[in-house]
């Protein structure tokens, strides 16, 4: 059986088809600059990439090009979009109507749209994407995978913020919570390589990429994470500035003579890593070569790192102690001096990791860090949200 994962954006559609006999990839690709001038499919298969430049007004122009290549002569790997038993959609905000994955439904599609208000620059595309394979593949079941529904189990104390009551109720303004599926995917993996039932340990999940959050998951579920109303809240990112004083959106717009929008702008695209080092929203360009000759990449990086101890401290006092903390998305996987520095002075909790397996950490397999003699298992495992959509998929549609 085979499905396909669709993570549309506003301007590019990620896709990956994957055969759930052994979870492989078939194939994987991505559109770009949908309705723009110049877009262009990058499609993998057969391990060879395939380039196809062609104008894609809308996105069911670019599912229809996916589709075409996915069945071409060449570069196809099903003879028939028949072949392909069902669609897993990324949607990002879920609100408080899902707690899970959904059949995708007229109703489910309204919902969907009633939620763009929650997440203006994400849903809209997702809704495209389900729309556009829903023309393009009618009769094939289409199922909606949301970013929140992990974080649905999280208790008022966590999600509620410090405002009046009222509109928490009659507006939605809540903590909800993003990246879901990876949390759940790498605290569930956690727990396979510890040899252990989820519902038995104290996990926290550091997804560490250009967005990043922190997830408490607490015997399988989640109970608090660091991202907020918007992906915006949290840990300061590659260009996002996380945690912030709210009354410091005023001062900005009356220093700056911003209006609202440029200083959202500034918050969501100039800030973080970005906007602290000067240089570049990149891990790497910050830390690898010589980059901390320039001591403002250091200092970013380390803002960043400090800000990780500080959450792992507060969810392992929410949870009265943690059994393992997991490293996973292209920073966490990647950049040892962060996992480092965010670990480091932290024997009041059991923390102790093995320098050299930190340094050495194979990558795209689930390794542990940590020195034989941690209370604490330091793990890194990569993340891979597709499978956890087609997973979900499988479940949801029952194929
Ligand atoms: P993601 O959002 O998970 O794709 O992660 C993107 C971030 O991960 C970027 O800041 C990259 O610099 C960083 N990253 C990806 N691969 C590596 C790598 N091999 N070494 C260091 N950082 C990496």
């Amino acid at each position: 059986m085979k499905i396909l994962v669709i993570n549309a954006g506003s301007s590019s559609l990620k896709y990956q088809l994957i055969d759930m006999e052994n979870e492989s990839v078939i194939a994987k690709g991505l559109c770009e600059r949908i309705g723009i001038e110049g877009s262009v499919l990058t499609h993998k298969a057969h391990g060879k990439e395939f380039v196809f430049k062609e104008q894609m007004p809308n996105h069911e122009k670019a599912i229809q090009m996916v589709l075409d290549a996915l069945t071409a002569d060449d570069c196809g790997v099903v003879k028939s979009m028949n072949e392909i038993s069902a669609v897993g959609h990324r949607v990002v905000h879920g609100a408080e109507d899902y707690n899970t994955s959904v059949l995708v439904t007229k109703d489910v599609l309204d919902c969907c749209k009633q939620n763009i208000e929650l997440a203006p620059l994400h849903n809209p595309a997702n809704i495209m994407g389900i729309e556009a394979c829903q023309k393009v593949m009618p009769g094939t079941p289409m199922v909606a995978v949301f970013d929140t529904a992990f974080h649905a189990t999280m208790p008022q104390e966590a999600f509620l913020y410090g405002i009046p009551y009222d509109d928490y109720k009659n507006l939605r303004i809540r903590k909800y919570g993003f990246h879901g599926t990876s949390h759940m995917f790498v605290s569930s993996e956690a727990a396979k390589a510890l040899g252990k039932d989820i519902k038995d340990l104290k996990i926290i999940t550091c997804h560490l990429g250009n967005g990043s959050s922190i997830a408490a998951v607490k015997n399988g579920k989640c109970v608090d994470t660091s991202m907020g109303f918007t992906p915006l809240e949290g840990l300061p990112m590659g260009t996002r500035c996380g945690n912030i004083d709210a009354a410091v959106v005023e001062y900005l717009m009356n220093k700056k003579n911003m209006t609202i929008g440029e200083t959202l702008n500034y918050l969501n695209k100039k800030s973080g890593m970005l906007g602290l080092s000067g240089v570049s929203s990149d891990f790497r360009d910050l830390t690898e070569g010589n980059a901390f000759d320039n001591p403002r990449n250091k200092l970013a990086v380390d803002i960043f790192a400090y800000r990780i101890k500080g959450y792992i401290g507060q969810y392992a006092a929410v949870m009265n102690g943690c059994d393992c903390i997991v490293f996973t998305a292209g920073v966490g996987e990647n950049t040892p001096y962060v996992r480092n520095m965010a670990l480091k002075d932290m024997e009041y909790l059991g923390v102790k990791l093995d320098a050299e397996k930190n340094t050495h950490c194979p990558r795209g397999q689930a390794y542990d860090i940590s020195a034989a003699d941690s209370k604490v298992r330091v793990l890194v495992i990569p993340t891979n949200e597709e499978l956890v959509i087609a997973r979900e998929t499988k479940r949801i549609a029952k194929i």
